[in-house]
């Protein structure tokens, strides 16, 4: 086959699942990654004997005929342990000192909601089909004809908050379906309705956890790779990328070699594949500087914590816990207002957890004064900071799980630097490049860059989380191989 090289820049989920539709396509693929493991956000790690994730706790529409499950099908990741959480409340939404259930199923998800707030039997109906509406057209943009235009492309235009406080008049409500917020950056001026839809909906149908860590997955997609005569490459940081008349030829990496290729795919923040694509090229300052502008999401404050042995039952939910007047859709960094507490999956003969997840939001502006010193060595300070976090989260989730502060043993921290260093992820977002509904235009990129050949994926591109890095990695390879080959490959 001609024209077959293909080098990938990033082994995260998107870059690996790129190699993998290539692979199995016949393509000659190099994945080159700059760290010594797979998987980027993805990545899990040992403390003291216990796994614990970077940037996974779960998933939604696993379940059989769901979305996802069609693309994991397709990758070969349904053999992963997955647990699905509990049907009748998969996320415990608290405010104050109410607690509200999430139930799986659009009909669960309904019922048990109207039943607090049964004077909003319409705007439920009508949140719910939204959301619904959103997640049976998923694949949509794959099968458009030419001009056509599909629901992702109308609701990207359209204000998630505006649709929220239209449809839904109880401000409590409003609260509570802004709840599982963590998922996505929750800001009332820029959050696309397709995000907030897409995003709700596909955990409202079923989620589910991974038993054994979030590195499975990005483990097993490499090794496929592999096997169909791939190769991925670890501890290699690709430092640039060159050009040769017209046309993508390939990358420079730090241990001297140079990677010749007929196609490039970046899986890095936009920002970075910018700043390695060679001065004089087809690529303008014009649009570096566009690339280079765009605003990132916040990011995130992790304590992960180990557990002493048998201390803390397993709950089979993750819970939500946010101050009575928090605003969610205006997230404030001068306290801490809103907790996610999520747990790794257990055996179903399992009693304890041995950890326990806490996720706050936190500012790259909070760590900025640090970025500049080397990890583990950023001082007093630093420590004092993240320790005063800590105590924030243990004290707005006390009141949910009162025996926790017994049951610690050690409790190890990031913050969005660590995210920034380990991981490369730009300022240490956690959802990537923010995405304007006022500025689609401008804020959400296409796989497309103006080189020739040189093409990009992962969460920065349309939507975060897994199903959007999967999504994402679909339309990348579609560039190479053709709509076509794509809807016949997962088969719609
Ligand atoms: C705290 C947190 C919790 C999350 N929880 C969930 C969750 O529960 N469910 C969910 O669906 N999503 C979750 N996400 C989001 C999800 O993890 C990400 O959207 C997804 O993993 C991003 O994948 P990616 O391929 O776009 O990028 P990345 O994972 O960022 O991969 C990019 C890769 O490129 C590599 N790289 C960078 N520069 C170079 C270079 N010069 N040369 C070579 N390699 C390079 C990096 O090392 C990295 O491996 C979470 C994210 C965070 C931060």
């Amino acid at each position: 086959m001609k024209n077959n090289r293909v080098v990938i820049i990033g082994a995260g989920l998107g870059g690996l699942q790129c190699g993998y539709i290539l692979a199995k396509n016949g393509y000659d693929v190099t994945v080159l990654e700059q760290e010594r493991v797979v998987g980027g956000c993805l990545q899990s790690f040992a403390r003291r004997g216990t796994l614990f994730d970077t940037g996974f706790h779960y998933v939604g529409a696993l379940g059989e005929g769901e979305a996802l499950n069609r693309l994991f099908t397709y990758f070969d990741l349904m053999s992963l342990p997955w647990k699905k959480l509990d049907a009748d409340c998969f996320d415990e939404i608290v405010i104050g000192d109410k607690s509200y259930p999430y139930a799986m199923g659009h009909n669960n998800f309904y019922n048990r909601l109207v039943e607090y707030f049964p004077h909003e039997r319409e705007g439920l109906k009508n949140y719910i089909a939204l959301l619904k509406r959103v997640g049976d057209h998923i694949f949509d943009n794959l099968k458009l004809k030419e001009g056509e235009k599909s629901l992702s492309n109308t609701y990207f235009a359209q204000s998630a908050y505006k649709f929220l406080t239209e449809t839904i008049q109880d401000p409590i409500l409003r609260q509570v379906l802004s709840g599982a917020s963590l998922k996505m950056e929750l800001k009332a001026d820029t959050l696309p309705l397709y995000t907030f839809a897409q995003i709700n909906d596909s955990f409202i149908r079923s989620s589910w956890r991974l038993m054994g860590g979030g590195q499975q997955l990005v483990d097993k997609l490499a090794h496929s790779i592999e096997r169909m005569g791939g190769s991925v490459i670890t501890a290699t940081a690709v430092i640039s990328i060159v050009e040769k008349d017209g046309r993508v030829a390939g990358v420079r990496a730090d241990n001297g070699n140079f990677y010749e290729a007929d196609w490039v795919i970046s899986n890095v923040h936009p920002a970075l594949t910018v700043s390695l694509v060679e001065e004089g090229s087809m690529m303008r300052p014009i649009y570096r500087r566009r690339i280079k502008s765009l605003e990132n999401t916040f990011g995130m404050f992790t304590a992960n914590i180990l557990l002493k042995k048998d201390s803390l039952p397993y709950i089979n939910k993750n819970i939500f816990v946010h101050k009575a007047d928090t605003d969610m859709w205006n997230v404030r960094f001068d306290r801490t207002e809103s907790v996610l507490v999520s747990m790794p999956a257990q055996p179903d003969d399992v009693t304890y957890t041995p950890s326990i997840d806490l996720l706050s939001p936190m500012s790259w502006q909070e760590v900025v004064k640090w970025a500049d010193k080397p990890a583990g060595r950023r001082g007093e300070d630093y420590v004092t900071f993240k320790q005063a976090k800590t105590e924030q989260c243990l004290q707005l989730i006390e009141h949910r799980l009162p025996h926790l502060r017994d049951a610690i043993e050690h409790i190890y921290t990031s913050t969005p630097l660590t995210y920034h260093n380990y991981t490369t992820t730009n300022q240490g977002c956690a959802y990537g490049i923010r995405k304007d509904y006022d500025n689609v235009i401008m804020t959400m990129l296409t796989p497309r860059t103006p080189v020739p050949g040189l093409l990009q994926t992962g969460q920065n591109l349309n939507l975060h989380g897994i199903m959007g890095v999967s999504m994402t990695s679909l339309y990348t390879c579609a560039e190479i191989l053709g709509l076509e080959t794509i809807r016949k490959e997962i088969n719609i």
